[in-house]
């Protein structure tokens, strides 16, 4: 079957990511749009994946539990996972990596926890998009021992994209899979998301994948599959 999806959204825990990009209103908005499965992937970190994950439950949107990385190179690589506790372990992980820099909320945003009623629960006092300790090497082998699929996000963007950082796209970093929105002649399967900030920006219902299920396992089996796996 056709699943039209969005793989790439922020939520009001990123620092760059509108305070109304909530779990209930980011599920809504993909159910407008026309999408089947979203991946919600903050900077470094998947502390809303849980409320977004219940709420597409509740609605009937298959929401897969992701993280945005920045590498030490301040490349941005999207992380997406089937499970949510693969995910928390990647977070571990790079929580112990990152460095330390306070967020100041009057220039950056503020950081929510919300959970599944959008209720604030928390707030992350360390700024997320800060560069993690896991470089572009180990990256790709990485999220993959931890389950996941690592994929070089926004190539086709100067800021913070692969060819953009390193001048040209390396095959030996062991990528399957990358993400763009325009040709970039890279012959590995494409994934085309927005990197929604705001709630305007998620994507219309135009790009899909073929899948099994409509399910996290059945679209992470596609995924798989697009990579060769
Ligand atoms: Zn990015
Ligand atoms: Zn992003």
């Amino acid at each position: 079957m056709k699943l039209y999806y969005d793989l790439h959204i922020h939520s009001c825990l990123s620092p760059c990511g509108d305070e109304d990009n909530t779990p209930n209103n980011i599920v809504n908005m993909a159910l407008i749009k026309g999408l089947n499965v979203i991946a919600l992937s903050d900077h470094n970190t998947c502390k809303n994946c849980p409320a977004a994950m219940a709420v597409g439950k509740q609605n009937g949107l298959v929401v897969l539990p992701a993280m945005e990385l920045t590498t030490s190179e301040d490349i941005h690589v999207l992380c997406l996972f089937e499970k949510i506790e693969d995910a928390q372990r990647l977070e571990e992980h790079i929580s112990r990596t990152r460095q330390r820099v306070r967020n100041r909320p009057e220039i950056f945003g503020r950081q929510l926890i919300l959970n599944e009623k959008d209720e604030v629960i928390g707030e992350e006092e360390d700024l997320l998009i800060v560069s993690s300790g896991v470089s572009v090497e180990e990256v790709a082998s990485l999220v993959s021992s931890l389950g996941g699929i690592a994929v070089p996000a926004h190539i086709d963007k100067q800021a913070n994209g692969l060819i953009g950082v390193l001048g040209a796209f390396d095959f030996g970093l062991g990528f399957r899979m990358v993400e763009c929105r325009t040709d970039t002649g890279i012959d590995l399967p494409r994934l085309c998301d927005s990197d929604a900030h705001t709630l305007w920006d998620i994507a219309e219902a135009e790009h899909f994948l073929q899948a099994e299920t409509c399910s996290a396992h059945g679209v992470f089996a596609a995924l798989k599959k697009m990579c060769g796996e």
